[in-house]
């Protein structure tokens, strides 16, 4: 799976995640949670990307979770990927 622009490089040696790199976690209210482990430098992000009329919104998370434990996470309603989110929100007003 592709992810959008802004986030489709690991910011940390820039190299472009290729599509097995990607893998879908969830959905939170609306939210696509995302998992990318980099294929160079092998560190892992989880990715919330919010989609709405004519924009796409998206914020990643250092994370050492593999994507199985990402997907443990997200079952067991643990990770607050939710409160990283809503203070991304609250940081742009
Ligand atoms: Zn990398």
């Amino acid at each position: 799976m592709r992810l959008p622009e802004p986030i489709a490089r690991c910011p940390f040696c820039t190299s472009l995640y290729s599509g097995p790199d990607v893998r879908a976690v969830g959905k939170k209210h609306g939210n696509q949670i995302s998992h990318a482990t980099c294929s160079q430098c092998f560190r892992a992000m989880m990715f919330a990307v919010e989609r709405r009329a004519g924009h796409v919104a998206c914020v990643g998370v250092l994370t050492d979770c593999a994507v199985d434990e990402a997907m443990r996470f997200e079952k067991g309603q643990k990770i607050s990927l939710d409160e990283v989110l809503k203070a991304h929100v609250e940081l742009r007003k």
